[in-house]
């Protein structure tokens, strides 16, 4: 059963069972719970008891990435003309298109493209008006086919990811360096009654829809295994489960360990050019000047 518009910003725990709380004032109670809202969102609820402290670290250092989505439709699919299919996939920093695949559907009059809008053009985006930022795309559209026609669309949609309160970006909340290495066995470790799928927690896949089914299906048979139906063996029985692999430290030289200074660069050349000049001098002061 799902409850739509059931925003849960309490969840307290009792020696025998979890109650959540939505922001309509109405609570749920149950033996264990499955907590799939993205990592850093789980920052949003208030815990009682708080939770563990690698747990409340972990949450926040997981952000969301930026990234704009959009359709740009048009009267004829014009790419297809120049025999493109369609897809682009810019990464020269020039673009603000990320990635662009063809969106035509034949129940549809119209031609369509959807664009990705990705991390700092996504931010640079966020000043722009909706008109603005079509306007944009569709200019680095026909720069990138080629094709005048790419400047006039008849209609636009769009989805700011980076505004959406219950999402809190796209696609996914990633791990900056660092961060599973020392926090990576806190993921899936239940807290209390509680047991944690979402697709972050995914052994594979993570960050796609197949990881978000699979970290379900496991949080499921966590939930199972703890009311007594499957043992412990079966839970990982689907996929393996990953093993702690420890982190490694760099191995740098002593130029990478102590690098010099810009300005012991610029001394170092000063000072060997005066050297090569004076040594220059003297030699030419001693084979031309013989008395
Ligand atoms: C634009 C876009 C395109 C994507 N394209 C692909 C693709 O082509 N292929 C692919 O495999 N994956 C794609 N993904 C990724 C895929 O959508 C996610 O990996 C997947 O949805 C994650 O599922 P999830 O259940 O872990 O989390 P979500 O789908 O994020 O579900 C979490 C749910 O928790 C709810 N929630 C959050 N906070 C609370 C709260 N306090 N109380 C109650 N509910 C709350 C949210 O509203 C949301 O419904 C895309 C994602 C985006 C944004």
């Amino acid at each position: 059963k799902v409850l739509l518009n059931s925003q849960v910003y309490e969840l307290k725990q009792s020696d025998i069972d979890v109650t959540v709380t939505t922001t309509d004032g109405r609570s749920y109670k149950a033996k264990y719970l499955i907590m799939a809202i993205p990592l850093p969102l789980q920052m949003k609820l208030h815990y009682d008891p708080p939770l563990p402290p690698l747990r409340n670290q972990l949450i926040q250092r997981t952000p969301v990435g930026c990234v704009i989505k959009a359709n740009v439709y048009y009267k004829k699919p014009f790419w297809r003309a120049k025999g493109f299919n369609g897809f682009l996939a810019c990464r020269d920093g020039q673009l603000v298109l990320g990635n662009v695949l063809d969106d035509c559907r034949d129940n549809l009059p119209l031609a369509a493209v959807t664009v990705f809008v990705f991390a700092d053009h996504a931010i640079k985006m966020q000043g722009l008006s909706k008109e603005e930022r079509m306007k944009i795309i569709a200019q680095d559209l026909a720069k990138a086919y080629g094709c005048d026609e790419g400047l006039q669309p008849v209609h636009y949609e769009e989805k700011n990811w980076l505004g959406e309160q219950y999402s809190g970006g796209c696609y996914v909340s990633t791990y900056p360096p660092g961060v599973l290495s020392r926090y990576g066995r806190t993921i899936r470790k239940p807290f209390n009654l509680v047991y944690f799928g979402g697709t972050e927690t995914a052994t594979s896949w993570p960050g796609y829809m197949n990881g978000a089914v699979q970290a379900g299906e496991r949080a499921a048979r966590e939930v199972l295994h703890a009311l007594g139906h499957i043992s412990y063996s079966s839970i990982w029985k689907e996929e393996p489960e990953i093993k702690e692999v420890p982190a490694k430290p760099f191995q740098l030289s002593f130029i990478e360990r102590h690098p010099p200074s810009f300005r012991t660069i610029i001394s170092f050349i000063g000072l060997s050019t005066v050297g090569c000049i004076s040594a220059t001098c003297f030699l030419l002061y001693r084979y031309l000047y013989k008395p």
